[in-house]
Formats: C-alpha cells, structure tokens, sequence
C-alpha cells in the first residue's frame, strides 16, 4: 500500500500529520510512504529527516498522491472554488483519507463524489480505547499550554510572586474558564508558573477536577449544571438564565484578574460568551485575556478571530486561530501518533491494509463516506 503525507496549505497551519518517527512505523507495516517535499518545514522536520526513515520525497502533491491508497493529513483537503490547488481531485478514488475534515454537508458531498473514503478525527468517540487516538484530546492539551506560554510572555509583570531585596511583585491572578482537555492544561501550566488559579466550568466533574490541580473553583451550581454534561462527557447549552447567573460570579472575580485564558466550548454550537465587554472594562491595564475558543467565535465578546487586541483601556485579547498550531513539533509528533494508533489498531496483516468494520463503534464514529456514498449519520442526505 502506497501512503502518502501531504503539506498543509490552509492559512495559520503549521503542522504535518507524520513524523519520521511514525514514517518508520508505517513502513515496518509493509507500506511506501511519498511524503510531499517541504511537508515537515514548518514543524521543524526537514526532508532529510523523513528520507533517513524511509521515505520517497515527492516533489509536488501530485506525485505524492499518485497511486496513494492512504492519505494522511492535518487538515481536509483543498477543493475546487478554495485558494490553492484542488487537492481533492489528485486524490485517487478509493483512497482512505485521514484527516480534520471540519466538514459540512457541501464538503462531505464533495468527498463522496470524488469516491474518496474520509475519516474525519475530530468525530471519534471519546472512549477509552479511543484515548491513543483522540486528536481532539492531544491537540486542546497543547494548546492550552500554549495559551498559557503566550499569555505569559504578553503580560508585562511577572507570573510567579518575586521576593527580591528591591521589594515584592505579587503573584498573577488566573482564570481559566472552561476546565476540559485544554482548560486542565492551562491550569496545570498557570500553577507551574507560580501564577495564583482559578476555574469555572459548567459540569460537575469538573469542580472537582479544577480543585485537584490545585486551582480554586468559581461559579455558579443550581439543578440545571447538575445536568450539565452529555453522555458523550460533553457540556450541554446552558440556558440564558444560568449564564447569567454564572456572569454574575465570574464578572465578581474578573475585576482582579491578570490573566484570562479562554476555553470553552459546546460540541457544534458556537463557543459561549463568557467574557463580557464590561467585565474586559472591569480588568486592569495591562491584563491579558487568551481565546482558545476563538475558532469556534471566541468566549470573550471583544475577540477577534486571528488578531490581538488592544482594548480602550488596555487590555490585550489574544484571538488567535488554530493554538495548536503555534506548537507545531509538539503537536505534530502527537497528532502523528494519533493516526498511527488508528491505522495500527485497524490493520489487517494478512492483506496489508487497513479494514475498517462498518459495524465498529471508532469506524462508524469517523467515517464520513465509502465507497462513493456519504455514510455518517449526521450528513447523510434528507
Ligand atoms: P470541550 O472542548 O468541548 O469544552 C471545553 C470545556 O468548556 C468543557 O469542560 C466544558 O464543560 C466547558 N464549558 C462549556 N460551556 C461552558 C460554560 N458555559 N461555562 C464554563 N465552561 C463551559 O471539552 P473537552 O476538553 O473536549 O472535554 C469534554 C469532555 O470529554 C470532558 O468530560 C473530558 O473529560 C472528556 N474526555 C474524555 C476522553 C476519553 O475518555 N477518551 C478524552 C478526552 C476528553
């Protein structure tokens, strides 16, 4: 089986979906890997690196794409009427494609007519025997490490309190709003600054997980956050009046914070606005607030999605897009293992390729189409 490791085009992506580490794997499964020349540069791993492992270096898509049975990516495809080449129609019919698809019904259509099989990560359940595999999990991690790394680097006083002879700096006040994946990270990352932290988050489990990092919990609970999360571990929408509720306490408490780092998120929805225009008024010059929910819209009202800002009264808002992208290596070797467990876990030794069984609950969760047909439940034509 011929695999082959496209570079990213999309803007602000700077990630590859295979490492020389996972090239090697790949290859010890019986497979070629073509990896697109200059697929690695912006992770910081040079052609070189992945010929020393095995590959074939590929000069352009095309001939990476040529022959390919699997298709490893970052990122869903380029397509017709999208800047750049249509990438999708290098891809040869019948290839299994792997990737962030982030797709729609428009775009899964689009897969289906091209006769690609796409497996879309980011919809794996979050089981545990998906756990080695969840992009979704390995990518918030980092990014709320990041998150915290540049709000630091921002933020013009100190994040630890400093005793020295000349006289004291205090310790910065932390808050992280919305404790999943990422929120955890940037508590964890915060406390190992010497920042003082606090959380708020919407489900119960995660009081108690804000407490056992260490971070002190701020919110607010009543019937309806008992009954926050979905079976899938998700946060439900909260209701219009719970959130106010919740304003009430986070606004109490933003007032003297430094540090603001942004992370909440509701499966398919936009990202809830938990960070008001006058509780941004309310903060101290200087104070910084972090949006890692800036993808999904922002959790801060002022946020503007892929820029910084400088508010009125001197508050910086970092919008970026796509944190994990802003620690590529990192999040690269990670995503790279992620689909090396899923292919792994999926391989059929004896015909070396990977089977997919409809019937499976991680196959059924990813497959977005076959065989030409669009598959998933929730793009299937009606
Ligand atoms: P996410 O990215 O969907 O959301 C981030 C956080 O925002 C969540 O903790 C959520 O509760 C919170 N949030 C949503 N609305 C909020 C609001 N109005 N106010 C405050 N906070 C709000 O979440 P995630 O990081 O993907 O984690 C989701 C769940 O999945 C968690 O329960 C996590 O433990 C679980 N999980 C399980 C596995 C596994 O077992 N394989 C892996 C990863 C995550």
């Amino acid at each position: 089986m011929r695999l082959a490791v496209m570079k990213e085009r999309r803007a602000d992506e700077a990630r590859v979906a295979a490492t020389p580490e996972t090239v090697k794997k790949l290859i010890a499964l019986g497979n070629t890997v073509a990896v697109e020349a200059g697929a690695g540069l912006t992770a910081g791993i040079p052609d070189s690196a992945y010929a020393e492992a095995g590959a074939e270096i590929a000069p352009d898509a095309a001939a990476a794409l040529s022959g390919a049975g699997i298709v490893l990516k970052v990122r869903a495809p380029l397509a017709s009427g999208e800047e750049g080449p249509d990438e999708l129609a290098l891809i040869p019919r019948g290839a299994l494609l792997i990737a962030t698809m982030s797709a729609d019904k428009d775009s899964v259509a689009r897969l289906a007519a091209a006769g690609v099989d796409a497996a879309a990560m980011e919809l794996l359940p979050r089981t545990t025997r998906a756990q080695s595999m969840d992009i979704l999990s390995s990518q918030a991690n980092l990014a709320g490490y990041r998150a915290v790394i540049e709000a630091a680097s921002a933020f013009d006083k100190g994040f630890p309190m400093l005793m020295t002879a000349a006289g004291t700096i205090p310790a910065a006040n932390v808050l992280v709003m919305g404790a999943g994946v990422a929120g955890l990270q940037a508590i964890a990352t915060a406390r190992r600054l010497g920042g003082r932290v606090s959380a708020t988050d919407v489900r119960p489990a995660a009081k108690e997980e804000i407490k056992s990092l260490g971070a002190s919990f701020v919110g607010y609970e009543d019937e309806e956050s008992k009954a926050a999360q979905t079976s899938g571990g998700y946060a439900k929408a909260m209701s219009p009046e719970f959130l106010a509720k919740q304003a009430e306490v986070v606004a109490a408490a933003i007032a003297k914070m430094d540090i603001v780092v942004c992370t909440a998120l509701v499966q398919g929805r936009r990202a809830p606005i938990l960070v008001t225009e006058a509780m941004v008024a309310s903060m101290k010059p200087g104070s910084v607030v972090v949006d890692i929910a800036s993808d999904a819209g922002g959790n801060c009202a002022l946020t503007k999605p892929g820029e910084r800002v400088v508010t009125e009264n001197g508050v910086i808002i970092l919008g970026w897009r796509n944190w994990p992208a802003r620690i590529p290596a990192a999040a690269s070797s990670l995503y790279a293992r992620n689909l090396l467990t899923f292919l792994t876990t999926f391989w059929d030794k004896d015909s070396s390729k990977p089977a997919l069984p409809a019937e499976d609950d991680l196959v059924r969760g990813v497959m977005l189409t076959r065989g030409g047909q669009v598959v998933h439940p929730n793009f299937a034509a009606g």
